[in-house]
């Protein structure tokens, strides 16, 4: 059900907070109402308009067809998210969207995704869409910042969580250090379809990879900040 609380104007839509989920220490799902009528595909993203303020998220689907769930880091010295990390269940958001032209974009060359943080995000609602059989390289600090692992894995043709964090905190089949180390040391040549999603400098960096070592893929990207 959707409560009168969200409705659409134009591309314009409001709609309230229905849940909170910390995941670690700063970070955290939001469950959203989804507006009447609001159609999206996996990939892209909303901006949510608050206090003056406008910051994108992807949308990721929600357990239920009148729901959407976004996958958001409390940036400490941060505007918006910290505010969308402490206001009460049911306030009202009003975003734009949804817009992007980051989604799968099938062929026969196999899907490579290359995440950092909460660039995972655009990938789980690949995912939770039908999205199988690709190779997924995870880019975090420490184990518990590995989100949707329990989603991405099972239908990841390989999953390799990139830990950057102190060696404790590494699972004996991850590996110890940055994705973009992982890509130049041991992927295989060929040709690929690379989708990237995180900090710039990530994509940056394997973008200038692909040049030099698989110059005949294709690199969808999209960079969060
Ligand atoms: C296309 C697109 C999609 C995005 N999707 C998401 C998403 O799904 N989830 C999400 O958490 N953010 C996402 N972002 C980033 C988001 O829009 C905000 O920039 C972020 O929430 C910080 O906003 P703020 O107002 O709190 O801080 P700001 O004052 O805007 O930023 C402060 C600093 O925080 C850093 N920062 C920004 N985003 C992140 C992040 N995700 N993780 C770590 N450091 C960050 C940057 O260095 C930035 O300079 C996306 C951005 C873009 C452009």
């Amino acid at each position: 059900m959707t409560s009168q609380a969200s409705r659409a104007s134009g591309n314009r839509h409001t709609s309230r907070i229905l849940h909170r989920q910390w995941l670690t220490k700063d970070t955290f799902t939001l469950t959203l109402e989804r507006p009447p009528a609001f159609h999206f595909q996996a990939g892209q993203r909303i901006c949510l308009l608050t206090d003056g303020k406008n910051r994108d998220y992807s949308l990721i689907p929600g357990n239920s067809h009148d729901q959407l769930i976004l996958l958001i880091r409390s940036v400490e010295e941060g505007v918006v998210s910290p505010h969308l990390s402490r206001c009460p269940l049911g306030t009202a958001l009003d975003f734009t969207g949804p817009s992007g032209h980051f989604i799968n974009r099938p062929s026969s060359r196999p899907a490579v995704l290359i995440a950092t943080g909460t660039g995972i995000a655009p990938f789980a609602a690949m995912c939770r869409t039908g999205m199988q059989g690709f190779v997924l390289l995870h880019g975090v600090r420490q184990v518990d910042e590995l989100y949707f692992r329990d989603l991405m894995e099972p239908a990841a043709l390989s999953y390799v969580p990139c830990l950057t964090g102190t060696p404790s905190s590494r699972p004996s089949h991850g590996f110890p250090g940055r994705v973009t180390d992982y890509l130049r040391r041991h992927f295989p040549e060929g040709e690929y379809d690379f989708y990237l999603a995180g900090r710039r400098e990530m994509i940056a960096e394997v973008m200038d990879i692909v040049d030099h070592r698989f110059p005949s893929s294709r690199v969808y990207s999209e960079i969060f900040f």
